[in-house]
């Protein structure tokens, strides 16, 4: 009876975001939607096909050379492997090529383990080292055999997906840039488009270091999310990488799934759109433009999207002294981005748009900016909330009330989410925001003095400047 096993290879995913990486980079290049729906014969193909782009480079002199994108990219992946030896200089073209063929070899019945695959737990073949599997690639992300030990025992598709990961990786700069999710279907749509960059970027030499922008990797992350059609449900990962002899280093990030689904679905109408237009306004500073630190932000801190938003509206209060317009086109990005992101709890967020009702019907009794300026200034960092909630109390209770109006100003629960929640920051840059909307949507406007505007101006740029504070720790 003839055994199959060694030549009908199947590709299964396992628990490492490498080796899923490699597997639907193997399925992109064989044109199946799924590593499942690989075949054998496909899975041969597709790994010829790579042995192929590595033995393309035999007659390449140096790496910067063109052709010479897979050798580049070998002394960051595969250090002191087959393609790139000290004496490859002293090697022939064919001397090379057979180098390289011999390490990318199916194993036959003779490699086998009596040893279960590291990855996937099927049989064995073959104790794999660094070679093969970079940093990242293990679980304990670890690539560093064990004294007295061989190397990792791996079957060969798990091989095969650990060669195939940068396919669906950006590699530049010396490192490669992975987006890893255990959302499948994401995880497939991300990878071939990589696949495609990839090969594109192959048929060139290996980029020179370009400078990228401010946070480009996490930026190229949120322009994935924002693209993809469907319900993204579980977090996106972002992996950089080197396996180089001079560095080895693994850098995960996560961008959580609600805040990925919510970026996801800025774009679902023409409204949402320019509302995400505005909050990529107010996100800059003057070294990092607008959308990449939304990026960053998105994955380090979330809640300061909501800060970031509110220190920009007070900054531009600050310098015009008048409500800003766009606040309108914000407010239900504000809104959802708060309920579905930071997870507050909707019924509170209703709470804290009625407590801005009632905020600015206290402040716009008349145009003069004093109340507004001290309800700014309340708010600054250092600023007493509470004690302007205490003396407004008293407002509430002697001046005649909207219709409708609770007698109290502040209720207990409102109080709690402002004084006493963990997201009280949060919390008190909602208000901040709603009642700045409220009041436009008033249609009311400070009006007073110069130097009544002035102390309105001061007000807002401190109460604003915070934004400043957190950028820079
Ligand atoms: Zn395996």
């Amino acid at each position: 009876m003839t055994d199959t096993r060694q030549t009908e290879w199947s590709v299964v995913l396992t628990p490492s975001p490498l080796q899923r990486v490699g597997a639907f980079a193997l399925a992109a290049m064989a044109e199946v939607e799924h590593p499942e729906q690989l075949t054998p014969a496909a899975f041969t193909f597709v790994v010829e096909r790579m042995t192929n782009d590595l033995v393309a480079t035999r007659k390449v002199i140096k790496a910067a050379d063109p052709g010479g994108f897979w050798l580049g990219a070998s002394y960051m992946l595969w250090p002191n492997s087959k393609i790139n030896p000290t004496n490859r200089g002293k090697q022939s073209h064919q001397q090379r090529e057979d180098a390289i063929r011999e390490w990318r070899a199916a194993p036959g019945p003779e490699d086998r383990l009596d040893a279960p695959c590291a990855y996937c737990g099927r049989e064995a073949y073959t104790w794999f080292g660094k070679v093969d599997i970079p940093l990242g690639a293990s679980v304990a992300h670890r690539n560093t055999t064990a004294r007295g030990h061989q190397g990792t025992p791996l079957c060969y598709p798990c091989v095969a997906c650990l060669w195939a990961f940068p396919y669906g990786s950006t590699l530049s700069g010396g490192r490669a840039v992975l987006i890893h999710s255990w959302d499948d279907d994401f995880l497939a749509e991300t990878t071939g488009q990589a696949v495609d960059r990839t090969e594109r970027a192959a048929s060139l030499a290996m980029p020179k270091g370009v400078k990228p922008g401010p946070y480009a990797r996490e930026l190229a992350v949120l322009h994935a999310v924002r693209a993809y059609g469907r319900r993204i449900t579980a977090p996106v990962e972002l992996m950089v990488l080197s396996n180089s002899n001079k560095e080895q280093s693994l850098a995960t990030q996560e961008l959580g799934q609600p805040v990925a689904e919510w970026l996801r679905s800025t774009r679902r109408s023409g409204d949402a759109q320019a509302g995400y237009k505005a909050l990529v306004a107010t996100q800059g500073t003057k070294q990092v433009p607008g959308e990449a630190f939304l990026a960053k932000r998105a994955f380090a801190r979330p809640s300061q999207v909501l800060d970031f938003a509110v220190g920009h509206l007070l900054t531009q209060i600050s310098a015009t002294v008048r409500l800003p317009s766009e606040i309108h086109l914000l407010s239900p990005l504000i809104v959802s981005y708060c309920r579905e992101v930071l997870t507050m709890d909707d019924k509170d967020v209703e709470r804290i748009k009625a407590l801005a009702q009632r905020v600015a019907g206290l402040l716009s009794k008349d145009d003069r900016p004093g109340p507004f300026r001290d309800f700014i200034r309340a708010n600054s960092k250092g600023g007493n909330l509470h004690g302007w909630f205490r003396t407004k109390s008293v407002d509430w209770l002697l001046y005649p009330r909207p219709e409708g109006a609770t007698p109290t100003l502040l209720p207990v629960q409102d109080y709690r989410l402002l004084f006493e929640d963990d997201r009280s920051w949060s919390w008190r840059r909602l208000l901040v925001f709603a009642v700045i909307e409220a009041l436009g949507t008033a249609g009311w406007e400070p009006k007073g003095s110069k130097e009544e505007m002035q102390e309105v101006e001061e007000a807002a740029q401190a109460a604003g400047a915070d934004n400043e504070e957190e950028a820079t720790r």
